[in-house]
């Protein structure tokens, strides 16, 4: 499996995360389960990118601020 940028890697949650917060409010609002099953896939996918992809690409820690620049554990720009 081809490795993820940090960049790609917040695209991803960014999108998948927008996606379930769009998703959600719209399937009760239709009252349809095939778009909450979709949002809350896209809930999971965004959780799951996070947990397996955030990480320091120098140390390999997993990142926990969304929005720093430098690696906490190692100092490095990320
Ligand atoms: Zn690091």
């Amino acid at each position: 499996m081809k490795k993820l940028t940090l960049g790609q890697v917040r695209f991803l949650m960014a999108v998948s995360a927008a996606l379930s917060l769009v998703l959600l409010p719209v399937s009760s609002a239709l009252n349809s389960t095939a778009l909450m099953y979709a949002g809350l896939g896209s809930f999971v996918f965004s959780a799951v990118v996070w947990f397996c992809f955030y990480r320091c690409p120098h140390c390999g820690k997993r990142l926990k601020q969304s929005s720093s620049r430098t690696c906490p554990y190692c100092g490095k720009h990320l």
